[in-house]
This record gives structure tokens, C-alpha cells and sequence, in this order.
């Protein structure tokens, strides 16, 4: 395979493998997220429905009191009445003083204490209260407003200078003993008289939040970062397992199985690279081809195996004295052929009959015959004129044709041309 082909290969293997660990990023990612997420929600529900239980608590302890149309205590010193009744103290038998706590006053109260100890406030608001403090602030005032539009609660996280709080607000609706006081603004049972607003630090459970988020954060980067190295091993291992097979593919469709050189299809193809090379560049370039003499007979004489054999000692024989840059295979049956770059006739000449003399030499010897076995070559060199491969492959027939004729093992060279400005043959 060519440098050229296998940088290409990495390049597209690069461009799969970044886009595999972008996907994969991303959909880990994405999943901690999702994650992350859900535990926000998680803890926000909680959140809600701690506040919700603190308004349920508080609506079941001002019913209770309702019902009793509130209750008395004993007014200790300092203790100032409800102003907003007309007779909120009774005085019993044995001259002790009680003032009257409503549900109002005793909502309040509990809220003032609620608020001292800093866990969670409340406060009862109406867009129509009695009391001037119970006059409902911006989110308290748009919570109302839904209210009587019919929604059931209202949630929202503020910031304060105290900290970040979740701030519920549900309606409180009229009831047959409601109306014991507000009787008066004009209310009927089953209207939202007001709300109960209650407001819950979520600075600690923000803290927990960003712990959580730290967490996931790190494990999402262990995750991505080691399903990316696993990726990145099967890649190079699925990258080297193609490089390897196609190879063996490339290996497999362009060699000679039986002598390990270069196949027809590869023989013709390297063939045209040059001739339209030496086209351009206007250098020699030579053609060989070579037939092993009487190969019949060895084949007749020694069987086919012992035939296949002298094949592949041929190839044995002549493959290393060849330049890099020249090209020798398999062109068919016990036909081989040559193609030498850069040479002039001479130099052609000089090269086919030093491998005609080396084969005549060792080959039957290699092959384990009892017989020397030849071949004979003809030749000839790429001439101006010549349009395609084939002009050249058939004049080097032609000259092997007439080393076969003038007697075998023999090399002759058919062409008037000795290389670009100098002829041959005058
Ligand atoms: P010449 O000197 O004129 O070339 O005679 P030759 O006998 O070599 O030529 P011919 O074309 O008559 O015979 C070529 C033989 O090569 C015939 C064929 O069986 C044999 N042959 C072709 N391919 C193979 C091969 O792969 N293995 C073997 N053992 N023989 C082969
Ligand atoms: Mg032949
Ligand atoms: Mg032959």
C-alpha cells in the first residue's frame, strides 16, 4: 500500500474517530446532565412539599382555632389585645384578665416566633386585610391574583440578602367560621379570602446542590475520558487489522502466486505509469521479454510441479538483480517481462544478456534438473512514436519471435532507436 493511500486512511480513521468521541462526549455528557438535573428537581419537590406541609399544619391549627372561635388566654402584663375586636378581654371569676386569640392574632404570633428561630417564616396576607401588616408584598400580591384565577399554589425561589428562599404561597379559602370577623368585607363561603406565604432558606440545599454537580461533573469527565480510551484502542486496533487485510488484498491482486512477483494486471498497469511518465519527462525507458526455451519438454520431461519450479527459480534468479526502480513479473504461462528505466540501447543490451547468461548458468542447476534450461529475450526501447504500451510490448514479441527463430537462447533487440537523440541504427 502507498504512503500516500495509508495517510489518507489515518486521515479518514482520524475523522471517525473524532467524530465517535465528539458522539460519545456528548451523549455521556448529555446523560450526567440529565442527571444533574433531576436532582435539582428532586430536591426543589422536596423543598415544596416541606413548605407545602408547614402552610397544611398551619391551616389545620388555624381551623382548630376557628372552630373554637378562638381561644383565650391569660392576659399577662404587657400583652396587648386584638385591636381589631370590639370586646377581646373578659374578666373570670376569680378576677384574672383573658384576652382572645384568633385565628388571625394566633397565625401571626406563631409566624413571629417561626421568624425568630430562622427555620422557615410565614405570613397570612389578603389583598383586602384587616390588619395593615398583613398587607402582601409583590410575589404575595401575584400569588393572590392567581389564586382567584383559580390556581392552587405558587412557587418561586427569590434571592435575599439573607440568602437565596423558596418562597410557597397557597389560598386560604372562606369558611362558615371565618365569617365571625369578615362577615363585614363582604365574603361567602368557598371565596379565597387570602394566603398563607411561606418562605424556606435553600441556601443549605443549594451547598448540597453544588457538591452534587462537582461530583457528577468528575465522574462525567472519568466516564467520557475512559470510554474515549477505550474507543481510541479498538480504533488503532481496528485501523491496524484493515491496513493489515488490505495489504494481504493489494498483495493478493497484484502478485504471481506461484513465483511471488508482480502479476499481469500489475505488470500493465506499473507499465503505463512509466511509458506516460517517460512521455513527459522524455527519458529512455527499455522493454524485455522473456520465454523460457523448450519449457514444454521440461514440463514433459520432469512433470508440471518440477516445470512449476523452474518458474519460480527463474523469478529467484532474476528478481535481485533488478534496480528498484525497474519492474519485473509475471506476464503469462513461462513469459516474464522487464521494464528498465533510464537505459539507452547499449545499456538494454548489455543488461539482457547478463541475465540471459546468469539463468543459462543456474537455473536448471537450481531447479534440481539434470539439463541447463535458457530462456530468450527480445527487446526494445520506447521509441517517439509508439502511442500506447501495446506499440511496445508487440515490436519486444517480435524481436522474441526472432530470438526463438535464430536458435534460442539469445537476445534480440528490435528497434532503430537508441534513446532520445541517438539512433541505433543509422
Ligand atoms: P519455446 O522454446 O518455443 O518457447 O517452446 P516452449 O515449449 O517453451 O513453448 P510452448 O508455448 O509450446 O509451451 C509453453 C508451455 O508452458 C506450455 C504450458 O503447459 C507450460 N506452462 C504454462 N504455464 C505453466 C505453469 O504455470 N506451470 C508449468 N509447469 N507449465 C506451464
Ligand atoms: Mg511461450
Ligand atoms: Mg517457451
Amino acid at each position: 500500500m502507498s504512503d500516500g493511500n495509508v495517510a489518507h486512511d489515518n486521515h479518514i480513521f482520524k475523522r471517525f474517530f473524532m467524530i465517535a468521541c465528539l458522539v460519545v462526549g456528548l451523549c455521556v455528557s448529555a446523560i450526567f446532565l440529565a442527571l444533574a438535573m433531576r436532582s435539582k428537581t428532586l430536591l426543589f419537590d422536596q423543598m415544596v412539599a416541606q413548605a407545602r406541609a408547614h402552610f397544611q399544619s398551619i391551616v389545620i391549627t388555624r381551623k382548630w382555632s376557628a372552630q373554637h372561635g378562638g381561644v383565650y388566654v391569660i392576659k399577662r402584663p404587657g400583652m396587648q389585645s386584638n385591636p381589631y375586636l370590639e370586646t377581646p378581654d373578659i374578666e373570670i371569676a376569680d378576677g384574672r384578665v383573658l384576652t382572645l386569640k384568633n385565628p388571625a392574632l394566633m397565625t401571626r404570633e406563631i409566624s413571629e416566633l417561626a421568624n425568630e428561630n430562622n427555620i422557615f417564616t410565614f405570613r397570612i396576607t389578603s389583598l383586602h386585610p384587616l390588619n395593615p401588616d398583613n398587607t402582601p408584598d409583590s410575589f404575595e400580591t401575584i400569588a393572590l391574583r392567581e389564586f382567584e384565577a383559580g390556581v392552587n399554589e405558587y412557587v418561586i425561589t427569590e434571592k435575599t440578602p439573607k440568602g437565596e428562599r423558596l418562597r410557597y404561597m397557597a389560598p386560604l379559602f372562606v369558611e362558615q367560621s371565618c365569617l365571625t370577623c369578615h362577615a363585614h368585607q363582604g365574603y361567602s363561603v368557598g371565596q379565597v379570602r387570602g394566603g398563607i406565604s411561606v418562605s424556606l432558606s435553600i441556601e443549605e440545599v443549594n451547598k448540597a446542590l453544588r457538591q452534587n454537580n462537582l461530583i457528577i461533573a468528575g465522574l462525567n469527565l472519568v466516564t467520557v475520558g475512559l470510554l474515549l480510551a477505550t474507543l481510541g484502542f479498538f480504533f488503532r486496533q481496528m485501523r491496524n487489522r484493515i491496513h493489515k487485510t488490505q495489504e494481504m488484498l493489494l498483495h493478493m491482486a497484484t502478485t504471481d502466486m506461484l513465483t511471488n512477483v508482480a502479476n499481469r494486471a500489475s505488470l500493465m498497469h506499473r507499465f503505463k505509469d512509466v511509458f506516460f511518465r517517460q512521455r513527459r519527462n522524455a527519458t529512455n525507458l527499455g522493454c524485455l521479454m522473456i520465454d523460457v526455451d523448450h519449457f514444454k519438454a521440461v514440463n514433459d520431461r520432469y512433470g508440471h510441479p518440477q516445470g512449476d519450479t523452474v518458474l519460480k527459480e527463474l523469478a529467484a534468479i532474476i528478481s535481485p538483480c533488478l534496480r528498484p526502480y525497474d519492474t519485473f513479473g509475471r506476464y503469462g504461462g513461462e513469459e516474464f517481462m522487464m521494464i528498465i528505466d533510464g537505459v539507452d540501447a547499449d545499456m538494454l543490451a548489455t543488461i539482457a544478456e547478463r541475465t540471459r547468461a546468469e539463468v543459462e548458468a543456474k537455473l536448471g542447476k537450481n531447479a534440481g534438473l539434470a539439463e541447463v534450461v535458457t530462456i530468450s529475450l527480445g527487446g526494445t526501447l520506447v521509441e517517439p512514436k509508439d502511442q500506447d504500451i501495446d506499440d511496445i510490448i508487440r515490436r519486444a514479441d517480435e524481436a522474441l519471435y526472432k530470438a526463438k527463430h535464430q536458435g534460442r537462447n539469445r537476445v534480440v533487440l528490435l528497434t532503430n532507436y537508441a534513446g532520445y537523440g541517438k539512433p541505433l541504427v543509422p
